[in-house]
């Protein structure tokens, strides 16, 4: 049964919920394999719109079982959180959900000091959710992190507290200006949140081993995308987790070897949080009606997105670093009204261009998109059920992207809810799951 990667392509809110909520009914098991609670997933099934930030989406689905990586780090207090709202709703977490023994937990300390930091870097400013998830993965580093197994055992947990808590108070005080906490005001909530989750910490590589030798296929979900990874983003303006699909190896414990594909998610334009270069932005009127048509505001800040055109430069790039074997794109409805789609098919940097994505920081803040224009379908593309249904000129559009980037789509997005999906024919997506075909059709 085959194991596959669901990586985003560009720099976060592809729509993955949605492609995965696609895909999961296929698969025995999903994976999330790095990010925080940063992260925020939409999945809308039926009437009920689920907003999911720690727990993988295939937990909506009945039977299917789900990971929380040691990639990734835990607030506990908003994971509970989480999963109290799912088991109101209905949701099964016995049995389905498993968490990392390894992964990280982000202390209260952590957003106290990313909100203290942001603050002060001014108008270099990363643009962080201000969760701690960036100061967590700092404190992995560093090897001083706090992990889930260490929640399990209360004398170990309260010493790892008290020396982390003496250093991080200094820097609190002395550095930031920012109140300091005291143990007995963490520790106590701590051991509450270890007796809510302790049922659920497992070795979570083991499970997954076993569970893959006996034949269950596998859905690792990234969080975040591919031009927001630590080592090969738009460094400094980046997450602090390894987002492409090689993280699905490190982030599970499962060999890169028993991976079979990679699907990348993106949009039919672009958008991007926070700071950092953006090449393809748009400006003006365009951008306001892109960003109000799809609803581009940040799940988990509500933050207003930047929005842009499609960088055929940054896919590319996208399909070379996570080996992309096909493409989901989204949101291709949200172009409906455009009179005219630009497309970037390289970059103009100092009399040069550039066609494959530049690593260097200065290039990438002074590239100059060079566009190649088509005219734009102003019709409706929500509810077509075949490739055959779209406008002509919105199939001129996919497969003009599919040409500059090289990689066959398999799934159309034309709206949020599953049903708005077009299904391309063979694909890489029905050989590595050919039952997807009925349950779209
Ligand atoms: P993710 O983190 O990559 O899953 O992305 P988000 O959840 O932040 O953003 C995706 C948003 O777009 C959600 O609100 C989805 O319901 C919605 N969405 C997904 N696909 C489509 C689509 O094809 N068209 C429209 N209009 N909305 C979509």
């Amino acid at each position: 049964m085959p194991n596959i990667v669901v990586v985003g392509m560009q720099w976060g809110d592809e729509g993955k919920g949605k492609v995965v909520d696609v895909i999961t009914p296929h698969v025995n098991v999903v994976v999330r394999y790095q990010g925080g609670n940063n992260a925020g997933h939409t999945v809308v099934v039926g009437r009920e719109k689920y907003v999911l930030h720690s727990i993988p989406s295939g937990i909506l689905h009945n039977g299917c079982r789900c990971i929380i990586g040691s990639g990734v780090v835990i607030d506990p207090a908003s994971l509970i959180e989480e999963m109290e709202s799912l088991v109101r709703r209905g949701v099964t977490l016995d049995g389905n959900l498993f968490i990392s023994r390894n992964a990280h937990l982000i202390m209260p300390y952590h957003p106290a000091i990313d909100r203290a930091s942001e603050a002060k870097l001014g108008a270099r400013r990363i643009g962080t959710t201000g969760k701690g998830v960036g100061p967590a993965y700092v404190d992995k580093a560093a090897r001083v992190g706090i992990r889930m197994a260490d929640l399990l055992d209360e004398r170990l947990f309260r010493d790892k507290l008290e020396h982390n808590l003496a250093q991080k108070n200094r820097l609190l005080r002395e550095i930031y200006d920012a109140q300091s906490f005291t143990v007995e005001e963490i520790f106590n909530p701590y051991l509450r949140y270890a007796g809510w989750l302790a049922p659920y910490i497992t070795d979570t590589a083991l499970l997954l081993s076993r569970w893959m030798d006996s034949g269950y296929s596998v859905l690792f979900e990234g969080a975040q995308g591919t031009m927001l990874d630590i080592d090969h983003g738009t460094y400094p303006y980046i997450t602090s987790s390894s987002t492409t699909a090689g993280g699905a190896a490190t982030g599970s414990g499962v060999a890169p070897t028993r991976i079979h594909g990679v699907l990348g998610v993106a949009k039919a334009y672009t958008t991007r949080v926070g700071g950092g270069p953006f090449p393809t932005e748009m400006i003006g009127d365009i951008a306001e009606q892109i960003r109000a048509r799809g609803h581009e505001y940040g799940a988990t800040t509500g933050r207003p997105r930047r929005c842009g055109w499609f960088d055929a430069v940054v896919m590319r790039y996208a399909v070379r670093i996570n080996g992309v074997d096909t493409v989901a794109l989204t949101k291709l409805d949200v172009l409906d009204q455009c009179e005219t789609v630009k497309v970037c098919t390289g970059y103009r940097y100092g009399g040069d261009i550039i066609t494959d994505f530049p690593e260097d920081e200065t290039v990438m803040q002074k590239a100059e998109p060079l566009y190649e224009e088509l005219s734009g379908w102003m019709s409706s593309t929500n509810g077509a059920k075949n490739e055959v249904d779209l406008p002509a000129k919105a199939r001129r559009y996919l497969e003009r992207l599919e040409e500059l980037i090289g990689v066959p789509f398999c799934l159309i997005s034309t709206g949020a809810v599953r049903d708005d999906t077009i299904l391309c024919e063979d694909s890489p997506l029905t050989r590595w799951f050919p039952s997807v075909r009925s349950s779209l059709l």
